[in-house]
């Protein structure tokens, strides 16, 4: 299965913040979406960063609570590893266990189309295996 094939099921909707806003307006953000990262663009197009809840417990046990104050742009993640939408789901997967990370922005050249989390994949690898074992299941009875 594809990027795509996944972003036509789930949508395209990504939740992006500005790098100037505080990490009390992303933790807001997070709650209310449900996500548990937040890409960063200053001008909702193109990628300035990502900022993961992780990030966020990296922050507190730095800073404590004076965390909260500091702006995203602090502690956010510069360097984002995307894909695009021609990648496999196996492609996703060696990309986030190389990378140790769960969430992949979707660019197409470089303006953000789509975030692929790892729940996704996983929900899409369990469905890929389930639609498997009935084809060998069918095959069987009918062989
Ligand atoms: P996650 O597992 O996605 O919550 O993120 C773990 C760490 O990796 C955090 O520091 C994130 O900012 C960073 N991170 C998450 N996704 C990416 C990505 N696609 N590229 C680079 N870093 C990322």
């Amino acid at each position: 299965m594809s990027v795509s094939a996944i972003l036509k099921e789930k949508g395209s909707s990504v939740f992006t913040l500005a790098s100037t806003l505080s990490i009390m307006d992303a933790v807001a953000m997070l709650g209310e979406h449900k996500v548990g990262a937040l890409i960063v663009s200053d001008n909702g197009e193109t990628i300035d960063g990502i900022l993961s809840e992780r990030d966020i417990v990296r922050g507190v046990a730095h800073f404590g609570s004076a965390c909260l104050q500091k702006s995203v742009a602090d502690l956010m993640t510069r360097n984002v590893i995307t894909c695009t939408e021609e990648a496999t789901v196996s492609d996703l997967m060696e990309l986030m266990t190389k990378g140790r990370f769960r969430h992949l922005p979707v660019v197409r050249g470089d303006k953000l189309v789509g975030v692929v989390s790892i729940g996704d994949i996983v929900k899409r690898r369990i469905a890929e295996i389930e639609r498997e074992a009935e084809e060998i299941r069918s095959y069987i009875a009918t062989a």
